[in-house]
């Protein structure tokens, strides 16, 4: 099946008892078993829930994985897979442009319990690469970046983990002893470097990160794959079910697991992405055309644009450029605060990934847990705003803009 069919209907069979073609949400905490553990593989709804299920094979088919385990957030997700394959004094190496909370998470949550995380801003894999020593048991990778929308080679990067695995001996018959002796490690623990990539801007729509040698895809599922702003959930899809086993232990042992009816209405919103993703596309595009020609603007990002440093990339990597445009005011805070106060359609609001455009300024919102010194080194400058083009009419969109740069000068 092509991916808009594996949309529509993996993990989507008619109900086998009413023929229902939409399969009823599961609103139950626990199964009736025929005799004390006999029961139909469903036993109490941490573990495991018929309407989680059905969104996990989805998102296993979407993105080319194995398997997949949803939660209750993105941050839920990535503290699952952190706590599952990492134990006190290993490292996780990862590029500097990262969403803020998983910044955040690393920092203040991950670092006092002795988890290291060392950080590259270069987008060159070398330098990525080049942070590996024999503790890292993760890279940590988002592209396009949030906000500054570097991109990053996955393939290349995935090749560099493969070669360092090799020269730090992991793998090996008495690393793997180590590990297996290690207190408390669940049996199946993954033996090597974790190659993570943070799908969330592109989508398995756009991006395939397994398919480029990726191990694990993380998602916010709020964002794109839910796609209309009303539901918040994450979700980790692995190329092999052996890396997903601790995680799918600690989904069940931690339990930060989503609802049933967040999980339908995550799995109703795939079923439209590819067709969402082709307007968001489309719309970004047109506005991001129209930013360049606005003197208000000193800087306008965009994968799809020629200008981009890495144009050849994205267009290598990703079967299409994204919904998000970033663009910096010439004349820093004011401009800004008073462009977003006069935007109509674009709502000033975190997140992004809805039907409707958002406009959102990372200095002050999404990215404030992120020092200020990090951030000016990453780009993050007061007059930075981050556009989550929607896909209303690209038109509309535009006159809003441009009435909001008018009364900005004004
Ligand atoms: C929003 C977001 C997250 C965190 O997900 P939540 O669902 O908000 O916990 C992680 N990564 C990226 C790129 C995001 O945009």
């Amino acid at each position: 099946m092509n991916f808009a069919t594996r949309a529509i209907h993996v993990g989507q069979a008619p109900d086998p008892t009413t023929g229902a073609t939409v399969p009823p949400i599961y609103v139950t905490s626990t199964y009736t078993q025929t005799a004390p553990g006999e029961h139909r593989g469903y036993e109490y709804s941490r573990t495991h829930n018929p309407t989680r299920t059905g969104l996990q094979e989805c998102l296993a088919a979407l993105e080319g994985g194995q398997a997949a385990a949803c939660f209750a957030s993105g941050l839920a997700a990535t503290s699952a897979i952190i706590t599952s394959l990492l134990r006190p004094g290993e490292s996780i190496v990862a590029y500097n442009d990262l969403y803020g909370g998983t910044f955040r998470l690393f920092e203040r949550v991950f670092k006092p319990w002795g988890l290291q995380t060392r950080y590259t801003g270069s987008t060159d894999p070398a330098a990525l690469i080049g942070l590996i020593d024999a503790t890292t048991r993760l890279v940590w990778i988002e592209t396009p970046t949030n906000p500054m929308l570097h991109l990053l080679d996955i393939q290349a990067i995935s090749r560099g983990v493969r070669e360092a695995e090799r020269r730090l001996g992991m793998g090996t018959p008495a690393a793997l002893k180590a590990i297996a002796a290690a207190p408390g490690v669940p049996p199946a623990r993954h033996d090597g470097i974790v190659l993570v990539v943070d799908n969330t801007f592109a989508s398995p729509a756009l991006q395939q990160p397994i398919a480029l040698g990726a191990d694990l895809v993380l998602h916010s599922t709020t964002k794109y794959l839910g796609g209309h702003s009303d539901v918040v959930g994450g979700a980790v899809v692995a190329a092999n079910q052996a890396v997903l086993d601790p995680i799918r232990f600690t989904q069940n042992a931690a339990g930060g697991v989503p609802g049933p009816f967040d999980c339908f209405l995550t799995h109703r919103g795939i079923k439209t992405l590819h067709i969402r993703m082709r307007q968001h596309c489309e719309n970004a595009a047109a506005v991001a055309r129209w930013a360049l020609g606005q003197k208000a603007f000193s800087r306008v990002i965009y994968p799809g644009l020629e200008s981009h440093p890495q144009h050849a990339l994205a267009a290598r990597q990703m079967s299409g450029f994204g919904g998000m445009v970033t663009c910096v005011l010439k004349d820093g805070l004011r401009a800004a605060s008073r462009f977003m106060a006069a935007t109509r359609l674009f709502a000033c609001a975190e997140s992004l990934g809805g039907v409707e455009s958002l406009v959102n300024h990372p200095a002050i919102m999404t990215h404030a847990s992120v020092p200020r010194e990090i951030r000016e080194q990453i780009g993050i400058v007061d007059g930075l705003v981050r556009l989550s083009v929607g896909i209303e009419d690209a038109s509309d969109l535009i006159a809003d803009l441009e009435q909001a740069l008018r009364a900005t000068v004004a």
